[in-house]
């Protein structure tokens, strides 16, 4: 097969689409060969974003059962946990990448440098955009058999004035901008020239958002300030140099267990990383922050806080590619923050069910609540029941349950989570259950599903879940697409619903780390918790090379310091 180039990417000379571009296709031989026939019946599967969602899709891909296409503005993938670390030097921003050309490369794939614009979900068209070598923007078509939606999430602004005086810190060229900032603010504080105010302005670090990345950024300024700067800017006092955190909830890292959050305070508290709770910010100046806080009567006062640095990292929101495909598809799309998708992880009101969403650009919308209300009920008429007196015995609930599931594979997640409530309500299970209380508890574990953090964990998970069921769905025989398809669901047939499970959540705190196990179940400490927590993204780390560079950049920093130079 050597002479043959069975998937090399070219532009046809079709247009076609309804804006009348040219369409990208696959060229295969026309060689009437078994191989080149299995070759063109191969489906197209297209992805969109290099992240942790399309990266995790496609490293548990099959290669053998489609041709693979990611598309993604920025040609490497980012292995952002352990980017704020970059920020202050610790590791190199060349540590944390990984050229996606190489991934995609060990799969047989093909890699597109663009932006997905807009779907044409009839026609089974991405439209893309590229800028050529003229600097002119080119528009094309990519056809696509299944497509994955994996494009990320951008800062979330919450409407405030004057962010453009802010930094952010999303990818590789936001941490080489912070560094060279904090550099920048110290070498202008050491200058004769500057006065008091203004060194005491430029030495002032605010980071706006108390969640792990907030955290973690103002640990690793903190470590940066404390254990190098001290001796490479000896003009500057270590009291002049002061760092704000932000938080407009009433502790910071609330998504994790209270204890751990108190810790985490106690610890900045100590080391003078001063922590605003309740605090909003309502406008950035180009050299102060306007916040309001809540005082201990419930009150509210507006403070001005002078500062030489700012980084806004308040939670994610849509970015404007699915902006406009929410837009696109209606009232099935009714979540403003993420694209909403069926416990498949189908995007909601597409045509042909072939789209998919995952990681931090969507939302998994369930609705498995009401049609199990809706069935029980139906059940209760069927048996001459008022369904709003129904009286469901724990010891019946196994064979209601059963016809649950075979009605509806994606509320597996739910009777799961029942059967344990049941549980937990009732030992023996002897006891009974209201209708309205069932229901309530089905709504709640609803919720539960549904909002799902936007984290890399869960992106990894979303897109393992992907890679294994198109596995399966190339391998669905033709028996099995015939007969054993509940309500025309082949997803459904193959494969069950995606369920979250949650690992745990780890930040790094300035010299110790917590650990939040989940369920109150949660660890926090100094040297050894650094270390673990290392240890952990070093195991996750996406290459030996990524790998190699980081235990290299460690042991530099060890023998040398922190890399200092902006540049
Ligand atoms: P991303 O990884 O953001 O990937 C999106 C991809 O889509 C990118 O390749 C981008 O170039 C591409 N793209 C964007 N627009 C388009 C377009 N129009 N067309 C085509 N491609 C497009 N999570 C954790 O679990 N643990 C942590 O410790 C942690 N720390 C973090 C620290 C920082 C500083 C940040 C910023 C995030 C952190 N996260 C962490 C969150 C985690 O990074 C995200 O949840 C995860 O990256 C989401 O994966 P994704 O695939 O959805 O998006």
């Amino acid at each position: 097969q050597a002479d043959i180039d069975i998937s090399a990417l070219a532009l046809s000379p079709r247009r076609g689409g309804p804006k009348n571009l040219p369409i990208l296709e696959y060229y295969i031989d026309d060689d009437d060969s078994e191989e080149m026939r299995r070759q063109k019946d191969k489906p197209r599967l297209v992805i969109l974003g290099g992240g942790w969602g399309g990266v995790s899709l496609i490293k548990e891909l099959d290669p053998d059962n489609y041709h693979v296409t990611v598309i993604s503005p920025a040609n490497y993938f980012l292995f952002t946990p352990m980017l704020p670390s970059a920020t202050v030097g610790t590791l190199g921003l060349r540590s944390l990448v990984e050229p996606i050309r190489r991934i995609v490369h060990g799969i047989g794939g093909h890699f597109l440098r663009a932006r997905a614009e807009d779907v044409d979900f009839s026609a089974r068209l991405v439209e893309v955009s590229q800028v050529d070598c003229n600097g002119v923007e080119q528009r094309f078509y990519v056809p696509y058999d299944k497509l994955v939606i994996a494009v990320g999430s951008v800062t979330n602004p919450h409407g405030v004035k004057g962010l453009e005086h802010c930094h952010f810190l999303r990818d590789i060229n936001d941490a080489r901008e912070i560094r060279n900032k904090v550099i920048q603010n110290l070498e202008l504080a050491c200058l004769p020239t500057t006065t008091d105010e203004e060194r005491k302005r430029l030495l002032s670090f605010v980071v706006c958002g108390g969640g792990p990345t907030g955290v973690e950024f103002a640990a690793e300024l903190f470590d940066l300030l404390n254990e190098d700067l001290i001796q490479l800017f000896p003009r500057l006092l270590r009291n002049e140099i002061s760092v704000h955190l932000i938080q407009s909830r009433d502790h910071i890292l609330n998504t994790y267990d209270e204890t751990l959050s108190k810790y985490a305070e106690d610890r900045f508290a100590r080391d003078q990383v001063e922590v605003l709770t309740n605090s909003r910010v309502s406008e950035v100046r180009p050299d102060s922050i306007v916040f309001t806080q809540k005082d201990a009567d419930g009150g509210i006062v507006t403070k001005e806080l002078p500062m030489g640095f700012c980084l806004w990292s308040t939670g994610v929101s849509q970015n404007e590619f699915c902006r406009r495909l929410a837009k696109k598809l209606g009232s099935a799309q009714s979540n403003r923050r993420a694209l909403e998708t069926d416990t498949h992880l189908r995007l909601n009101g597409t045509p042909l069910g072939d789209v998919y969403a995952i990681g931090d650009c969507a939302t998994v919308q369930n609705n498995v609540a009401d049609h199990i209300v809706t069935f029980l009920r139906s059940l209760a008429w069927k048996h001459g029941s008022d369904p709003e007196r129904l009286q469901l015995r724990f010891s019946d609930w196994r064979s209601v349950a059963e016809q649950v599931k075979r009605r509806f594979p994606q509320a597996v997640g739910h009777l799961r989570r029942l059967d344990k409530l049941f549980a937990e309500y009732d030992r023996d299970q002897s006891g009974t259950l209201d209708f309205g209380e069932l229901r309530e508890l089905l709504r709640q574990i609803d919720r539960k599903l549904t909002s799902l953090p936007a984290t890399a964990q869960r992106a990894h998970q979303q897109g393992q879940y992907l890679a294994r069921k198109f596995n399966k769905l190339a391998r669905a025989t033709p028996a099995l697409r015939a007969n054993d398809i509940l309500d025309g669901d082949l997803d459904a047939a193959v494969y069950k619903a995606f369920e979250y499970k949650h690992l745990g959540s780890l930040a790094y705190i300035g010299n110790s780390a917590v650990f939040d196990l989940g369920k109150g179940w949660g660890l926090a400490g100094g040297l050894w918790a650094v270390y673990a927590w290392r240890s952990i993204y070093f195991a996750q780390s996406v290459s030996f090379r990524t790998r190699v560079m980081m235990a290299m950049d460690w042991a530099k920093r060890g023998l040398f310091g922190r890399d200092l130079m902006s540049y």
